[in-house]
């Protein structure tokens, strides 16, 4: 093309004649071929760029390559929190079980999120780093959601541990007749067992513990309590019983005279009747037992107070002798 003339044979005139091209048609040739030379060239950059990187482009490349290793470090960080707060939450569970005889946060609420799928769809997009950011996330999400079940799990031992001070003076823990007014040592006490039956002579079960004293001892609440029953029951004679709540019930049997009626509160230490000779029995004494959650248990465990260590233990020892009870 270009300046050059072109000719075109007629063979109808048997001539030789000068083509004329429109200036429009010039305008688009050349428009044309510069497009492509355009497309050319951006193609080729754009290979270029991606074998040759600019400069820019490669301090980018390398802050993403550096964050995405950071990325990866704080993972591993939450990680080793995560672990601490397992242990954390685990010596809380054990808290719960011994102390309080609570079942602790349940397991699948507490390890709850822990399947893979992520929570941040956004960042799946990204082209670079988009993993190791998604999984930081998901590790830190998991992280708070524990940690805020972990510190209501506090909170829930903080009120218990409140209700205990209650529960400290509710829970049987003095003996019900004073140590210094039995007529025989603590040691020689009719214990918690299988005994002979005074009236019967056979061996039956003993669920309490017999104090001897004289009749017209006081007898005290060995806890803070509400009085549930009081009167004549066949066996127990004059007969009360209290209840302190977490499970403890108290009865008193062979009473002489009773203190306390009905719906009324007591506190440990206070009197609540006499010793006496009422019902089956064949001496004066206080028949005392303590229940937990319904079974008759042995009230050898609640009788601590004043005791050394020592003394205790030989309590304990004595009680075990299968000697003759008073009933
Ligand atoms: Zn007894």
């Amino acid at each position: 093309m270009g300046r050059k003339e072109k000719f075109v044979y007629n063979i109808h005139t048997l001539t030789y004649e000068k083509v004329v091209v429109p200036v429009k048609t010039r305008i688009w040739q050349a428009f044309g071929l510069f497009s492509v030379v355009i497309v050319t060239s951006l193609a080729m950059l754009a290979v270029f760029y991606t074998l040759f990187p600019s400069p820019r482009e490669a301090d980018l490349m390398r802050e993403i390559e550096q964050m995405e290793s950071k990325y990866k470090q704080m993972s591993g960080q939450v990680e080793v929190m995560s672990k601490v707060l397992n242990n954390i939450h685990e010596r809380d569970a054990n808290v719960h079980r011994m102390v309080f005889g609570m079942d602790p946060v349940d397991k699948d609420i507490w390890e709850a999120g822990t399947g893979g799928h992520t929570a941040h769809p956004e960042v799946d997009a990204f082209k670079f780093g988009g993993a190791a950011v998604g999984e930081a996330l998901t590790r830190i999400d998991f992280l708070s959601r524990q940690l805020v079940m972990q510190s209501k799990s506090l909170d829930t031992i903080q009120s218990l541990a409140r209700s205990k001070t209650d529960m400290l003076a509710s829970i049987p823990s003095v003996k019900p007749v004073r140590e210094d007014k039995l007529q025989k040592t603590i040691g020689t006490l009719s214990g918690f067992g299988y005994r002979i039956h005074p009236v019967y002579k056979i061996k039956k079960f003993h669920a309490g513990l017999d104090f001897p004293a004289r009749v017209g001892t006081a007898i005290q609440a060995p806890g803070d309590g509400v009085v549930t029953e009081t009167g004549w029951h066949h066996g127990y004679g004059n007969c009360v019983k209290i209840s302190h709540g977490f499970g403890y019930v108290t009865l008193y049997g062979h009473m002489s005279r009773i203190n306390v009626r009905v719906g009324q509160k007591v506190t440990k230490g206070q009197k609540i009747g006499e010793v006496g000779d009422t019902g089956l029995s064949t001496a004066p004494h206080l028949h005392y037992e303590v229940h937990y959650r319904g079974n008759p248990i042995n009230p050898i465990n609640f009788c601590m107070d004043n005791l050394t260590p020592r003394e205790y233990q030989e309590m304990v020892e004595a009680a075990k002798v299968a000697n003759q009870s008073l009933d």
